[in-house]
């Protein structure tokens, strides 16, 4: 008998418990829930990229206002390649833009022609001779980058979320690419337009990955570290001057 009302008591024990938890999770739930009006601009204008980004009108200021200095031949190299890899995203992103109407990929497209366009202006300052001067959509002077639009273009032609990946994947290797380019680079004018090139595509990877994760895939960093992947998609959209 004893035993009995012990397990009675117990039985309640527990349901009460459990009902304390389920109430208590229903109010963290409800907290976390509760968003402000900005909050709900803010994701909408990440998941359309239609926030404003000013990492194209800080290249600018930095090539007009810096001086030039003598480019060694890793900074022209880096000029070179930055003004075809800043293309290759563009037109990625235009075919893209084509075949998905999320207007993410317009959006990010006309940031990627400022892009290259900043490059271009560096390299008229420094009076080289343009890879891309008569660039036509999908066709590179540099074969590594010639190859990478085709397979990037081919999968993402695949379904939405490839097409997504592939957009991360593209700001990845940008991010990676601008930091190793930094790393011999010292003209002052260089050094600040690919700070705000750099700005500009992790402001891009913030947005093609809250859209994966939107329509609940994944994506493991392929260039840079997953430290830095998630200090990036773990903090909010940039708009200082990069530098
Ligand atoms: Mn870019
Ligand atoms: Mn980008």
């Amino acid at each position: 008998m004893k035993t009995r009302k012990n397990v009675t008591i117990g039985i309640f024990l527990m349901l009460g418990l459990s009902i304390m938890v389920l109430s208590l999770n229903g109010c963290t739930k409800e907290t976390t829930a509760v968003e402000t009006s900005a909050d709900l601009q803010y994701k909408d204008a990440i998941l359309n990229h239609t926030i404003a980004d000013t990492s194209s009108s800080g290249c600018w200021s930095c090539t007009d206002s810096l001086p030039v200095e003598s480019l060694s031949t890793s900074e022209t190299e880096a000029l070179l390649t930055m003004r075809e890899e800043e293309f290759l995203a563009h037109d990625v992103y235009i075919t893209l833009s084509q075949l998905y109407t999320k207007p993410i990929f317009r959006n990010i497209a006309r940031s990627e022609q400022r892009h290259t366009d900043a490059i271009k202006a560096l390299i008229i300052k420094y009076a080289l001779v343009d890879p891309a001067a008569n660039h036509v959509t999908g066709s590179f002077a540099n074969q590594d980058l010639q190859a990478l639009y085709n397979d990037l273009v081919s999968l993402g032609s695949g379904s939405l979320t490839n097409a997504l990946i592939v957009g991360a994947t593209i700001e990845d290797l940008d991010i990676k690419d601008l930091k190793d380019h930094l790393l011999a680079v010292d003209n002052q004018d260089i050094t600040c337009v690919f700070n705000n090139l750099m700005r500009g595509s992790r402001n891009h990877l913030r947005s093609f990955y809250a859209n994966i994760q939107f329509i609940g895939g994944t994506y493991t960093p392929q260039y840079i570290t997953q430290e830095e992947f998630d200090a990036i998609v773990n903090s909010k959209h940039e708009t200082g001057n990069g530098n």
